[in-house]
């Protein structure tokens, strides 16, 4: 067994006394030779050659979890920009899942019935290149700051609002007080019985989990459920576990959401270990997204047919429970729609 896949790696806790969650994001990789350099590879030309409208973001926690010397390691091929990215594909765009069309005041997609989706933050801790929100017109589209008073006031008149999803960008990016003055705010909505997050923080920056955010999800006067993001196994780690667990404590459901990605975790055994993996860390399999076909995204492509052979073949190989259900969103569609 390697020390990647142990439950609760001992090696990394005797490493020095870590900085803050803020100054770790400072400390982030942000040219793509470095984090090259600090895995071992040569800094490819075709990596270097993009920064474009979405630059590169990779902070140290998620970087260590890398293998060193492996181009193809699952979590690099995630966060390294590729040549193709500015070229436009057919049948690939900016707002993919008709996320404009949604909006109803700045920073609401209202799209299906009793949910409202908040977009607290463009900020992300990571970025990923497969996003399909790469493209969407953060500054002027936020819940918060400028548009706060029309985002709030649309959701003060809506008796029929039930849950509230913090989205972004992630929005745990936001200070604990920030979140903490926007769940005041939202105690004003009638009918809330559920507030959902969004984040994958708690994944690639754990001390993002800090007994003030704990605090604050506690204090919280609705069924709260997490949903993380992670595409591979080897995203776990000790210390994503335990931030896992304390997330936990506080009553939250933790879920996990994934996208299927091509050359990352497109095959049966990686999503098997996946979902097993999450388990160990008391999360749940949710969504398994097929690609949003957001320009420049191209290379993640997985084809339908096998998208759903490999569901198929899960479900063969695993208890219900661990089979994520495969979805992609349509646009203009009541719900996301189930594949399989
Ligand atoms: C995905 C999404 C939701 C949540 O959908 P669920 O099926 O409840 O997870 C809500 N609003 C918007 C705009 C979304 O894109
Ligand atoms: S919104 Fe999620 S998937 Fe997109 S870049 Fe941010 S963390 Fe990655």
């Amino acid at each position: 067994m390697t020390l990647d896949t142990q439950p609760y790696s001992l090696a990394r806790s005797t490493e020095p006394s870590r900085i803050g969650w803020r100054d770790q994001i400072r400390d982030s990789f942000r040219r793509p030779q470095d984090l090259l350099r600090f895995l071992d590879l040569a800094a490819e030309d075709s990596a270097i050659a993009t920064a474009g409208t979405f630059p590169m973001l990779v902070p140290k926690a998620f970087a260590r979890r890398m293998r060193q010397g492996d181009l193809n390691d699952p979590l690099l091929r995630q966060v390294l920009p590729a040549h193709g990215e500015s070229r436009t594909e057919p049948g690939y765009s900016s707002d993919p899942v008709g996320d404009l069309n949604s909006r109803q005041a700045p920073g609401i997609l209202h799209k299906y019935t009793g949910r409202v989706l908040l977009v607290t933050t463009g900020a992300c801790a990571v970025h990923c290149r497969y996003c399909f929100r790469q493209q969407f017109p953060y500054p002027e589209e936020r819940a918060l700051g400028r548009g706060s008073e029309e985002a709030l006031a649309y959701l003060a008149g809506r008796s029929d609002v039930e849950e509230i999803i913090l989205s972004g960008g992630d929005p745990l990016m936001l200070s604990t007080r920030r979140l903490a003055a926007l769940t005041d705010r939202l105690s004003g909505i009638p009918g809330l019985k559920r507030l959902r997050l969004h984040t994958r923080l708690p994944i690639v920056l754990p001390d993002r989990v800090t007994p003030a955010l704990l605090g604050w999800m506690e204090s919280l006067p609705w069924t709260v459920v997490i949903v993380v993001h992670a595409n591979h196994a080897r995203e776990f780690d000790g210390e994503v576990d335990a931030a896992l667990a304390r997330l936990g404590t506080s009553g939250a459901l933790l879920l996990n959401q994934a996208v299927l990605l091509a050359g990352i975790n497109d095959s049966t055994t990686a999503l098997k270990a996946l979902m097993e993996r999450g388990l160990q860390a008391r999360v749940l399999p949710y969504y398994l997204h097929l690609l949003d076909r957001v320009a420049g995204a191209h290379r993640f492509d997985v084809e339908l047919a096998r998208a759903r052979a490999l569901v198929e073949e899960l479900r063969r190989q695993l208890p219900g429970y661990l089979v994520p259900r495969l979805v992609c969103e349509q646009a203009g569609m009541p719900y996301k729609t189930p594949l399989v």
